[in-house]
């Protein structure tokens, strides 16, 4: 038995053996970042099956193919910890995830903003019987659970409820879920306390999981942006989880500039031995809708929505809680509308809306929010706290891709070509870190997030003159440009700038 093993490590670790099999993929003279944020070195990456077996200088090995990146950059392939995909993952019209893997995106993470399929494990069984573009990973949304034990109701659990949404967090988890995922700034998630979500949360750090979190306020809607990330802090630290902030912002006039202080926050949790990270897209604008964007909460309590927003007796309070928000998102010209079911109104502002209608802009909206809502984006950012926030170490690269923003089509390359070779906010290394390493760590993925001997080969090759995004408000899904070639689990799902056919990905658990 003991032979045998010896037999065994002997053949799979020996030098000489390694180097007498024959790669299925040899990608030589490329400028090679490891993920790691150390600088570039010139070498050939050797891949056998799904695993990247050789890194160095020059590599004398015969190969089924090979790839000359002479002049392109070879990094590990982007991971992707904040995105909407499950229903693209779902659907096999959708399932080749294509606006990911044109940015260079190997792994793509769903189930945030407290929001997920219910039942985790038949989810990921379905993407791997029906093939999917990219590896994906799911969370257990916080409000999902809520809203399938409560519905939408805002009143507080009852021990037995809250013991129902604690099992169902566990079975998530068993099922594969890589942690628990919040959404308190919306309903029904935002009707849960601090207490409730530690107690849920708990469950999910038993398990292993991470906590990841859009934070109650991002701006100065309820208990303020600072207040909110000190929640956040204080979760991570009653729940014993590690806490990742989704789409890090400083959302509106009233909060501006408030980066150095949410930054002061964190770096001071971290110091204090808490495992405290954020995500970020770089984008000026926020992907929401107008009812999340302007409507109070209140109004959504036990789904009376539409019912509210035509109650006479609600009109007065609706329009001036509504005209403060407005005011908190910069104004009825901040919001562009991207994708409705009412298709006059879709690239108009709500102002330009208000305008045509000869209605106030709080009234239009008000009518938008009743007759099936609409995304918007929200201009609401500063470039100061953009870039305050992407200077971080602990801030990684996130799309929260939703239809309707760029951003699902454009953030990894955008950033590259926006904050490192147009405007060098950071540097080449240190973006790369932040789209792979750092998030493989962060969540929990296994032999991940860089190129590193025995890890997949999930491995993208771009080239730096060309690599950008094309995307706009305007034309949301057009494909970005500059990847020239990118492998998941050892597959070639773009070759030579195009496109293949083949669903190499794999569904992940923690
Ligand atoms: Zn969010």
């Amino acid at each position: 038995m003991n032979r045998l093993r010896l037999t065994l490590a002997a053949v799979l670790f020996a030098p000489t053996l390694l180097h007498a099999q024959q790669l299925d993929l040899l990608i030589r003279n490329g400028s090679v970042l490891d993920g790691s944020g150390s600088p570039a070195i010139h070498a050939d990456i050797g891949i056998a099956g799904d695993r990247i077996v050789l890194i160095e200088p020059h590599i004398a090995r015969a190969a089924k193919r090979t790839i000359d990146a002479t002049g392109l950059v070879v990094t590990p392939g982007f991971i992707d910890p904040h995105t909407h995909t499950a229903a693209d993952l779902s659907d096999p019209k959708r399932a080749h995830n294509e606006p990911y893997l044109t940015q260079g995106v190997t792994t793509v993470v769903t189930g945030n903003d407290g929001d997920s399929p219910i039942d985790i494990a038949a989810t990921l069984a379905k993407w791997k019987q029906q093939g999917i573009g990219t590896n994906a990973a799911l969370f257990i949304g916080q409000g999902t659970v809520r809203r399938e034990i409560m519905q939408m109701s805002d009143a507080a659990p009852t021990p037995a409820q809250l013991e129902q949404m604690k099992s169902l967090v566990a079975k998530a988890m068993d099922g594969g879920a890589i942690g628990i995922s919040t959404g308190l700034y919306y309903a029904p998630g935002s009707y849960a306390t601090t207490e409730e979500v530690i107690e849920v949360s708990k469950v999910a750090a038993q398990h292993g999981g991470i906590y990841d979190t859009h934070i109650r306020d991002e701006s100065s809607y309820t208990i303020g942006l600072l207040a909110s990330v000190r929640e956040t802090i204080r979760i991570g630290k009653e729940a014993h989880i590690p806490v990742m902030i989704s789409h890090i912002k400083a959302l509106g006039a009233d909060v501006w500039g408030q980066s150095t202080q949410v930054i002061a926050l964190i770096d001071d949790a971290r110091t204090a031995g808490l495992n405290v990270t954020a995500s970020q897209y770089p984008y000026n604008a926020s992907g929401s809708s107008v009812v999340a964007s302007l409507v109070p909460r209140w109004a959504e309590a036990d789904g009376k929505l539409v019912q509210n927003l035509s109650d006479p007796a609600l009109h007065d309070r609706l329009v001036q809680e509504m005209t403060e928000n407005l005011v908190r998102r910069g104004g009825a010209d901040s919001l562009l509308m991207t994708s409705s079911k009412d298709k006059s109104i879709l690239g108009k502002t709500l102002a330009q809306i208000a305008k045509e209608r000869h209605e106030s802009p709080v009234d239009a909206a008000i009518q938008i929010s009743a007759n099936g809502d609409s995304s918007v984006a929200s201009f609401n950012m500063k470039d100061a706290d953009i870039e305050a926030f992407m200077r971080q170490p602990w801030v990684m690269t996130c799309s929260d891709g939703s239809n309707g923003h760029p951003r699902k089509y454009g953030t990894f390359p955008r950033k590259l070509r926006d904050y490192v070779f147009d405007k060098p906010v950071i540097t080449l290394p240190f973006a790369i870190r932040s789209s792979t390493s750092l998030p493989a760590q962060t969540l929990g993925l296994k032999d991940r997030g860089l190129l590193k001997q025995g890890y997949f080969a999930d491995v993208l090759v771009f080239d730096p003159r060309t690599i950008r995004d094309l995307a706009t408000y305007e034309s949301p899904r057009v494909l970005a440009t500059g990847v020239r070639y990118l492998t998941v689990n050892g597959q070639l799902a773009v070759d030579n700038g195009a496109l293949t056919s083949t669903l190499a990905g794999r569904p992940l658990t923690h």
